[in-house]
């Protein structure tokens, strides 16, 4: 059963294509960037047991159908393919930011969920038009190949009213759809299925806080395999302080920085989504830096990381009462995996709600799946890598099967 996984964005579109029967794996990966500028560029990887083998190529790639082409001669090329023909993938599946309300669960593409993504633009404006426009070169490029969407907001779904509902007037949520959706839900369901499999639970009876810190960060509250609550909102600006997204903030801010810099509305948020974080505090949003500098001692640097701890370490406790149990929390993404001077700050104090670090195991590097408690810690920490694409892959299939 061969998968290809598609991520669309304005001016690139990435690629994975997976083997899924009988073992999981990776036959190769890679994208096109800088699609409609005057030269494009095709990075194409084929892994193989002796070592990943690349294939690099340059050329203008005026739209997303040409892109797709391009990775279409990649896939099915005679020195770095790896089909042979289209017809041998069963199935590709679709990254797709948002679907509100209209989808719990992956689906199989037809008109009506392509309509269904496009009534969703005004919510995210940035990510569902290329989003759609992958799909749609998809489906005419491999026409004959049943194509599935899977929703980053879908996961979400199952977050009650209480939680998701602002207290704004009501009509906003019921003609505007202003309320939380979340977003990174593919990554949070990974984790669940992930950490339930570590545990040796099964998904419904595990309760987990997941915290995924890449670039955008977000938790989840999963409670019996179900998330019931999410730190991003309506859009990804809502929650923890993320590399350059400023994350829960007084909505008076807006207002008043109007006035105060002359600058309008669009440019403020525009500054909250890409000059804030921990860009805004230190001057870099790359984690590296910011560990690096905290290392030598820069203050700046050692605050942006404690605004960003503090704020993790508070949603921590948010979950920890809102669920009825709590097996483990579970670090994952960039800085979640690689980081333990952030893990050990967030951790720091923690005992009185049951979480207990062990310095010398959070301190060792490794790339699978592994604990990092005390062995005396009720409550166990976990750090998981994170596989968004393997989880599409994962629902484009089960979608196809069902
Ligand atoms: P996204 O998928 O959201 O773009 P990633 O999950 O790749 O992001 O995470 C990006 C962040 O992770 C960056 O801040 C980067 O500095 C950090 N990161 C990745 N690897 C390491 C590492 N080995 N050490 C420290 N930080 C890392």
């Amino acid at each position: 059963m061969k998968i290809l996984v598609i991520n669309a964005g304005s001016s690139s579109i990435k690629y994975q294509l997976f083997d899924l029967a009988p073992f999981e794996s990776v036959r190769c990966s890679g994208y096109v960037e800088r699609i409609g500028e005057a030269s494009g560029q095709l990075l194409h990887r084929v892994h193989q047991k002796g070592g990943d083998h690349e294939h690099e190529q340059e050329c203008p790639v005026p739209d997303h159908a040409a892109g797709m082409a391009l990775i279409l001669d990649a896939l099915t090329d005679r020195e770095h393919g790896v089909i042979h023909d289209v017809a041998e993938i069963t199935g590709v599946g679709h990254r797709v930011v948002h679907c509100g309300e209209a989808y719990s669960d992956a689906v199989l593409i037809d008109d009506n969920v392509l309509k269904a993504i496009r009534d969703h633009v005004p919510l995210a404006p940035l990510h569902n038009p290329p989003n759609l426009t992958g799909i749609e070169v998809a489906r005419e490029l491999f026409s004959e190949t049943p194509q599935v969407a899977v929703f980053d907001t879908a996961f979400h779904q199952t977050i009650p009213p209480h939680a998701y509902l602002y207290a704004l007037p009501f009509d906003y949520y019921t003609t505007h759809r202003v309320r939380r959706y979340g977003f990174h839900g593919t990554s949070h369901k990974f984790i669940a299925a992930e950490a339930a499999a570590f545990l040796d639970k099964p998904v419904p009876d595990t309760c987990l806080i997941s915290i995924h810190l890449g670039n955008g960060c977000s938790m989840a509250a999963i409670d019996a395999g179900r998330c019931i609550d999410t730190t991003m909102g309506m859009t990804p600006l809502e929650g923890l302080v993320m590399g350059t997204r400023c994350g829960d903030i007084d909505p008076a801010v807006h207002e008043y920085l109007v006035g105060q810099t002359g600058q309008d509305i669009a440019q403020i948020t525009e500054v909250m989504n890409r000059q804030s974080g921990l860009k805004g505090l230190c001057g870099t949003n790359d984690m590296r830096d910011v560990k690096a500098r905290a290392a030598a001692g820069d203050e700046q640097a050692n605050r942006a990381l404690d605004v960003y701890c503090y704020r993790i370490k508070k949603y921590i406790g948010a979950y920890s009462a809102i669920l009825p149990d709590l097996d483990a929390i579970v670090f994952t993404a960039g800085v979640g995996q690689n980081v333990p001077l952030v893990r050990a700050r967030i951790c720091a104090g923690m005992e009185r709600i049951g979480i207990v670090l062990d310095d010398a195991l959070n301190e060792q590097e490794a790339t699978q799946t592994r604990e990092i408690h005390a062995a005396y810690s009720p409550v166990k920490v976990l750090v998981i890598p994170t596989n968004e694409e393997l989880q599409i892959a994962r629902e484009t299939c089960e979608v196809l099967q069902a």
